[in-house]
């Protein structure tokens, strides 16, 4: 077989890959209907397609390529580490340098004393070391039975067995037997969708108090640690009230649950501060983090934890690991760019000219007659799509059939924007500069318009 290249014609290297490839959270038969969209290069954050289409990727990837695409430095610093040391492995007390340089990075730049690092290989796998982790802990501690970790319904932590049931994706759990035991789920802070009546401060706080009610329910002695993500990602960017987040840390703190705080998207200046946790203001005894972390040049992830419950771990030996763990290639390119992301000041960037921009520009959507509401904080973006934005209403079809025409006109716009249900979210590149959040913009109002002719010419602009 002749070699396959960027330069094979499109529809040749769609029939190759729908006949060998299995995709990720793709239905199998569209693939072979309409063939895989085929990313061939990128620089900035533009994305250049087989056909040659440049599409603006307001999507960073899928949450991560933070610095944009194209950075250089990151490739010599692959290469120079892969001639250097390839491989070694972090198990049975050895080490490398790109393990040391980063744990000692992500020390320095992790607030408190959230000081020791425990790598993985993604995001998944980090969640999964935290459920380990945080029963050990209590085990430890002479206090075995607190094994319940606490989550949320539509919360995303992963795909892996232990973090898909850490997760609260109800289509992922119907898949393998998931959840595993002693995972307890409570409701999201999703005011637009399930705030009733309620004023949003209202509704922050009553979701909250449902990690209290939980608590009670199974028993203090029995619940080891509540996970969230400070702003949920996967879930439809839900930007949780300002009253949710505080009372939460009231709870944890009172009952001694861990807090797990799942900054994969939130974390390295997603929100505009190195952490989601500073923007929302909470003090979590575990941090995971991943995407980011390399911008998504090269897979790495990790629980960042804290002193004291490393000293715990540490008096014994945890019995977990991955052969990747701190893989020298993969933390040599993330210390470049954690480099990159400090130097050229990007979380900086981010709250003060992106973020800022982007709240202005992306709150005009809010006229649009099919938009409910636009929010953003940082760069993460969401709109909620309705046929009345007064009673916050739903389609009367089925959910996610609006937002997936909105995705298809924003492709057709070569802009990437992802849906959520019937929920439009955005997540580009931090180092994106204010003239291209306006191309952003301009193309998602114009997706927007061709969205609102077409289900009205179909007859589907109508309220539940
Ligand atoms: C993507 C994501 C994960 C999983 O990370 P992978 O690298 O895909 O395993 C976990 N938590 C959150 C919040 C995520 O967005």
């Amino acid at each position: 077989m002749s070699a396959i290249t960027n330069h094979m014609p499109t529809a040749e290297l769609q029939a190759l890959d729908a006949a060998h490839h299995m995709h990720p959270f793709t239905a199998g038969n569209e693939l072979g209907e309409k063939g895989a969209r085929v990313i061939t290069r990128a620089r900035g954050v533009t994305l250049t397609d087989s056909d040659g289409n440049e599409i603006l990727d307001a999507m960073a990837g899928l949450w991560c390529v933070n610095i944009g695409y194209g950075r250089g430095e990151l490739a010599d610093v692959a290469a120079r580490q892969m001639r250097e040391l390839p491989y070694y492995n972090t198990f049975f007390q050895t080490t490398h340098v790109p393990a040391v340089a980063l744990s000692t990075k992500l020390a320095e730049l992790a607030p408190r004393d959230l000081n020791h690092v425990f790598f993985a290989g993604s995001g998944s796998e980090a969640n999964d070391t935290n459920i380990r982790m945080v029963r050990t802990y209590w085990a430890m501690k002479g206090k075995p039975d607190k094994s319940i970790i606490i989550s949320r319904k539509n919360a995303y932590h992963g795909s892996s067995v232990g973090s898909g049931s850490l997760g609260g994706m109800s289509y992922m759990h119907e898949q393998g037997g998931l959840p595993i035991p002693d995972v307890h789920h409570i409701n999201q802070p999703h005011w637009w969708a399930e705030g009733g009546d309620m004023s949003r401060e209202e509704f922050g706080l009553a979701r909250a108090r449902e990690l209290e009610e939980a608590i009670e329910q199974l028993g203090e002695n029995r619940v080891a640690a509540f996970i969230a993500e400070p702003i949920q990602g996967a879930g439809g960017v839900v930007i949780p009230p300002e009253t949710y987040w505080p009372e939460i840390q009231r709870i944890c703190d009172k009952y001694e649950i861990l807090l797990i705080a799942d900054e994969v998207i939130c974390g390295f200046g997603r929100t505009g501060n190195w952490f989601g946790s500073q923007t929302v203001d909470i003090r979590p005894d575990i941090m995971t983090i991943a995407k980011g972390l390399s911008s998504g040049y090269a897979p790495i992830g990790g629980s960042i934890v804290r002193d004291e419950i490393a000293d715990v771990i540490g008096s014994g030996e945890f019995n977990h690991g991955y052969t990747y763990s701190g893989h020298p290639v993969a933390a040599a390119v993330a210390l470049e760019n954690l480099r990159i992301l400090e130097e050229e000041k990007i979380v900086e960037h981010v709250r003060d000219v992106a973020a800022p921009h982007l709240e202005k520009t992306w709150g005009t959507l809010a006229d649009h007659p099919l938009v409910g509401e636009a929010r953003s904080v940082g760069l993460m973006g969401t709109i909620a799509l309705t046929p009345d934005s007064e009673r916050r209403a739903a389609f009367a079809g089925d959910s996610g059939a609006v937002g997936y025409i909105c995705r298809e006109r924003c492709f057709a716009n070569n802009l990437i924007m992802r849906h959520v249900g019937d929920r439009m979210i955005i997540s580009p590149p931090l180092v994106i500069r204010p003239e291209e959040i306006d191309t952003l913009v301009s193309r998602a109002a114009k997706a927007l318009d061709e969205t609102y002719d077409e289900i009205r010419k179909q007859g589907i602009f109508k309220a539940a």
